[in-house]
């Protein structure tokens, strides 16, 4: 007897009297039935506690111990005295949809906070997979409200046949607003028309893409595009690197020692080199003029980045741009031409901190998640499953 208290107090449902518990093949099975209490008849209202009959209803429970455990609820069915409908009691730890206790779901849901795949959710909760997902179905995300900081970005999700898909985060208090199914001008425009508070958005960061800031000016009047930083500096990078490339071809296999991991050497900030290091890089460059141009402008541009505010980030960018396409380095040709068309949206970002830091680290999540569920074939469960991925 002084197990079945236990067990009352320990299943910790609410008015349910336990009468009985079996173990059964590694499974655990909770007999039971509801406190006695007066219904309303959901017809005409009439209190009445009259039983009609029993019927057994077998629900899942959270898993006790790591065993599968089923709840055995024997549920009386009502009878109105005064209209004769007949009715079930109601319980309050039972959803109505569901063969599963409320904290079953909500144990199930709570899983999807971490980068798992259905089926290893099942596992850990003892249910399929197909129920996972049949759970995670009734999770439905509204539309945003629209802070005054926003991150756009486009990453590869292969959802619906589309190949990219947009995110919108706040990068100021770090959160994922929404995930878009792609990213068409026309379908982002009709998507942000609908927030009236686009008008009060002030800053919009985002890589140097035509496409994004097209829609940006569009959507946002008064936002000022920031581009980001990270993608600002990776285009130097590139242009260096396809300098790299080109004299290393021109060199005899005898002196291609110098390029020997002479990539990430390149890219280094310079003083954060070793005296070996130090010494290699003179070798290289010295070994071609080329590089040591496209060195110099990469570096130089580390040190603009570093510029305290927009008035002398604009005065260095203007001597580096002068500089650099005087250079006759046909590969920085793309560079310098969408930096001076990217100028204004480039000198923004010395005057606030935003990024696509957070972006970036939440791409790099779903990059994990698009791998350990084998692809995504339904945008609006792969949305949700963001989104619930992505909140606290
Ligand atoms: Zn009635």
């Amino acid at each position: 007897m002084l197990y079945k208290d236990c067990i009352e107090e320990l299943t910790g449902l609410e008015d349910f009297i336990v009468t009985d518990v079996k173990n059964v093949y590694g499974e655990i099975h909770i007999y039971g039935r509801m406190a006695k209490r007066i219904h309303g008849c959901p017809r005409c209202g009439t209190k009445t506690s009259n039983v009609h009959d029993y019927r057994e209803q077998i629900v899942k429970d959270v898993s006790g111990f790591g065993q599968r455990t089923y709840l055995h609820l024997r549920k009386r069915r009502h009878v109105c005295p005064n209209c004769k409908k007949r009715f079930y009691e109601t319980t309050n730890f039972l959803s109505r949809y569901q063969r599963m206790t409320k904290r079953l779901i909500c144990s199930i849901l709570e899983e999807f906070h971490t980068v798992q795949s259905m089926k290893q959710i099942g596992k850990r909760c003892n249910i399929s997979a197909s129920t996972v997902a049949r759970v995670f179905d009734f999770v439905a995300y509204g539309t945003p409200v629209l802070p005054k900081v926003l991150s756009i970005d486009e990453f590869r999700g292969n959802a619906e046949g589309e190949k990219y898909q947009c995110i919108l985060t706040d990068p100021k208090d770090k959160r994922v607003l929404d995930i878009l199914p792609n990213r068409k001008a026309e379908d982002l425009y009709r998507y942000f028309s609908g927030f009236p508070e686009r008008k009060d958005v002030c800053y919009v960061s985002m890589d140097m893409s035509t496409l994004f800031r097209s829609v940006v000016k569009r959507s946002f009047p008064r936002a000022k595009i920031v581009v980001d930083r990270f993608h600002l500096v990776r285009n130097v990078c590139w242009a260096l690197e396809r300098v790299r490339k080109e004299e290393q071809k021109k060199f005899g296999p005898d002196r291609r020692k110098y390029f020997k991991r002479s990539k990430a050497l390149l890219l280094k900030h310079y003083e954060a080199l070793t005296e070996e290091q130090m010494q290699q890089l003179a070798l290289l460059l010295s070994a071609s003029e080329r590089i040591r141009r496209a060195y110099f402008a990469l570096q130089d541009f580390y040190q603009l980045m570093e510029e305290p505010d927009r008035y002398h980030a604009k005065r260095h960018l203007a001597a580096w741009l002068m500089r650099v396409e005087s250079y006759d380095l046909p590969e920085f040709h793309a560079c310098t031409v969408s930096i001076r068309d990217w100028l204004e949206e480039i000198l923004n970002t010395f005057d606030v901190p935003y990024s696509n830091g957070f972006t970036e680290g939440t791409n790099n999540k779903i990059k994990v998640l698009k791998r350990v569920s084998y692809g995504v074939r339904n945008f609006s469960r792969f949305r949700s499953r963001i989104l619930t991925m992505m909140s606290d």
